[in-house]
């Protein structure tokens, strides 16, 4: 009896959109149930540590409120009265109004939309094969990555910097603009690891005293959107100081002396006024970075939700450059390894069928897309068909009131290909019920360390979920798409695309579990130069010619040439006295773990910290139900009294469900979909708000 009852230990990998992608050890009983998910211990990033919520993943897969059949509405649109369907039917309906938008407005009319809900290049990607094989309208992805990545590459020229394991060798590590503890708690292993056998300080640079900033030895909190100015100051010190590495300079940069220059009028105090950061504390942090050369700058996607988030990347990168940091084991600066990995992955996207005529449309303006916004539409056809995998953008889309607004037009239809019933999957005409990481097989990327790792399919779907893979390929088979990739398995479609991509086969990785990318010391250094053809890293970039990959357009915009503050954040003013930052909450991953119990139990409800010098004269205490507006819309939420905050700042743990607010307006109602310099962007830290308390 005993026997039957043991469970088996499986390797995988986490799929979400987290930079870690822990390599994980699954317990699983017989074909069909999983157990507790463990951390691998010998693979060198994740060392055995993996956050609670994949932990007790079993919570999400055996959810009782998964959905395990095809569903078709029979109600009103958004009235949530679905009925079961079968597969077959199912996929006609889906296949026969995307025929029927096409004959009426040409391919383009349909858009297949998904996003990091699976970060599985077979299952995330796939879709990609479907709209070029079908010429339907193009996803420009921009609603996370684009500003941080640009902001990095813009300096180094490519998106790639020290191993992010020797943390551990750091004498000072500078986590900036993440809050690992919720969102990639295996930054905090090597963080502490340096601590522990090196005595290095932590230095936590962020917009709220948050689970992050509480471990610092230097805790240094500035109001959102103000990075820029605090790290001209930081090398203002550096260069007034005499800490600055002028062989390195020379040698290694565009325009040091430009830069110097520049700096003279940043001083601290300036950077206070900007920031709200004390100039003791700022001055502390540059004594920091000059006298501790094993400096590591882990800089995180909080940079990527500012309006001038590019240019304050940029900015923080550079102090890095000013020391010769990147000289040193555990020194130098890191974002992403996206450039190490080189991935081709032609026949998983048919990136050899794409034609380059369709259009791209940005997925954070979909609600001016499906709003019939000229601009966003790029002078095409009106989007009347969706295919949406992997994503909810009704929860976490900016701007939400005109994407409902988009998603109650009674001349769209929409497919939400789903695991359960999130907004989006709400207001769709069919939804597809879809497998889980443990259910399908599939590879990834760590981004946030050096791993490529398999996730291969452990027990058998739920009900009659069915994977993304499926059913592009039963979609491609009744629209008359031709691919090779249609017809291949997604084992074999992992074998081609490593193969292609010069990194063996399937069969090695199965046998390895993993495969180590690092580049060599110098190389992830730059120590034989940066990514440009000069190999000199830039404080000067020319913004509208950065290398970065995904760019379709540039957004016109006077961008600083020299690091600075750039001033086109969306300031307090008379009528909306607040700035309002929406950062990750720790029990939810954007709107996933929104349905698991134990996340549920530690979230509570949605709630808005407020520093309670702000909160006395509006008479608002801990618990009171409160609203926060903009021209955007209004949010009722609970507030909570935080002095761990900057005057002036409010800070929304999020993504809830809309349903969890008062009204049922998500926070997201509340950000703004304006494009961000230069290659597009959502600033979901970046909003003024009123505050009063409600009725
Ligand atoms: S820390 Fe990130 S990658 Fe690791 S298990 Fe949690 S969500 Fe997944």
């Amino acid at each position: 009896m005993n026997q039957t009852f043991r469970p088996r230990i499986a390797a995988s990998a986490c799929p979400h959109d987290c930079p870690s992608t822990c390599a994980l050890e699954v317990e699983v009983f017989g074909g069909r149930k999983i157990g507790r998910v463990r951390g691998a211990e010998d693979n060198a990033y994740t060392a055995g540590v993996i956050c609670a919520k994949v932990a007790r993943y079993a919570e999400r897969v055996h959810h009782p409120d998964r959905l395990t059949q095809p569903l078709r509405r029979v109600g009103g649109k958004g009235s949530g009265q679905f009925t079961p369907i079968s597969w077959d039917d199912a996929l006609d309906i889906v296949a026969g109004e995307f025929v029927r938008a096409e004959q009426a407005h040409g391919s383009e009319a349909v858009w297949p939309y998904y996003y990091a809900g699976t970060m599985g290049f077979v299952m995330r990607d796939g879709i990609n094969r479907l709209r070029h094989a079908k010429k339907y309208s193009g996803f420009f992805s921009t609603i996370c990555v684009n500003p941080a990545w640009t902001g990095f590459i813009a300096g180094t020229g490519k998106l790639a910097g020290s191993d992010p394991r020797e943390m551990a060798k750091s004498d000072l590590v500078v986590i900036w603009g993440t809050n690992a503890v919720n969102t990639q708690i295996n930054v905090m292993t090597h963080a502490t690891r340096a601590r522990k056998e090196r005595a290095a300080k932590l230095v936590v640079v962020d917009v709220y005293m948050n689970s992050t900033m509480q471990q610092a030895d230097l805790p240094v909190l500035i109001r959102p959107g103000t990075d820029g100015a605090l790290a001209c100051a930081v090398m203002h010190c550096l260069f007034r100081d005499g800490k600055a590495d002028w062989d390195y300079l020379d040698r290694y940069t565009d325009a040091p002396r430009e830069l110097a220059e520049h700096l003279r009028t940043r001083d601290p105090a300036w950077a206070a006024r900007i920031t709200g950061c004390p100039i003791e504390t700022i001055e502390a942090f540059a004594r920091l970075v000059g006298e501790r050369k094993r400096a590591y700058f882990r800089l995180g996607y909080g940079f990527s939700r500012s309006r001038n988030g590019a240019a304050n990347m940029h900015a923080a990168s550079c102090i890095a450059a000013v020391t010769g940091a990147w000289l040193n084991e555990g020194g130098g600066a890191f974002h992403h390894n996206d450039a190490i990995f080189h991935l081709d992955k032609t026949v998983i996207e048919g990136k050899d069928v794409r034609d380059p005529q369709i259009r791209m449309l940005d997925q954070s303006r979909i609600g001016a897309i499906l709003t019939g916004d000229k601009a966003a539409l790029r002078g095409g056809p009106p989007v009347t068909a969706l295919l949406i995998q992997n994503t909810n953008p009704l929860s976490v889309a900016p701007d939400q009131e005109t994407v409902k607004r988009g998603f109650a037009r009674d001349d769209l239809f929409v497919c939400v290909h789903e695991q359960f019933m999130t907004d989006t999957a709400q207001v769709a005409d069919v939804i597809l019920p879809a497998t889980m990481f443990v259910e399908h097989d599939d590879f990834y990327l760590a981004g946030g360390s050096q791993y490529i790792l398999l996730g291969p399919k452990l027990i058998e779907p739920a009900g009659e979920c069915r994977s993304n893979h499926e059913v592009i390929c039963a979609l491609a088979q009744r629209l008359g798409a031709e691919h090779p990739g249609f017809t291949m398995t997604p084992r074999q479609l992992i074998d081609r695309t490593l193969q292609d991509s010069g990194w063996g086969t399937l069969a090695a990785l199965e046998a390895n579990r993993w495969i180590d990318c690092q580049p060599d010391f110098a190389t992830a250094h730059y120590l034989n130069g940066f990514g440009y053809a000069d190999g000199k890293f830039r404080f000067k970039p020319q913004w509208p010619e950065v290398p970065f990959g995904r760019a379709h357009g540039t957004i016109e915009a006077a961008m600083p040439q020299l690091p600075d503050h750039w001033d086109v954040i969306e300031e307090a003013d008379v009528e909306h006295p607040f700035r309002l930052a929406t950062s990750p909450s720790r029990g939810f991953l954007n709107s996933t773990f929104t349905e698991t119990p134990t996340s549920l139990a530690k979230e509570r409800r949605p709630e808005v910290m407020i520093h309670p010098d702000d909160a006395a004269p509006l008479a608002v205490a801990t618990g009171d139900l409160v609203a926060l507006g903009n021209r955007r819309g209004t949010v009722r939420l609970h507030a909570r009294l935080f002095e761990g905050v900057r005057r002036g700042v409010l800070i929304a743990e999020s993504v809830w469900p809309n349903k969890a607010y008062a009204d049922g307006r998500g926070i997201n109602t509340l950000t703004g979909a304006d494009a961000i310099a230069p290659f597009g962007g959502a600033a979901f830290h970046d909003n003024k708000v009123w505050l009063r308390k409600a009725a």
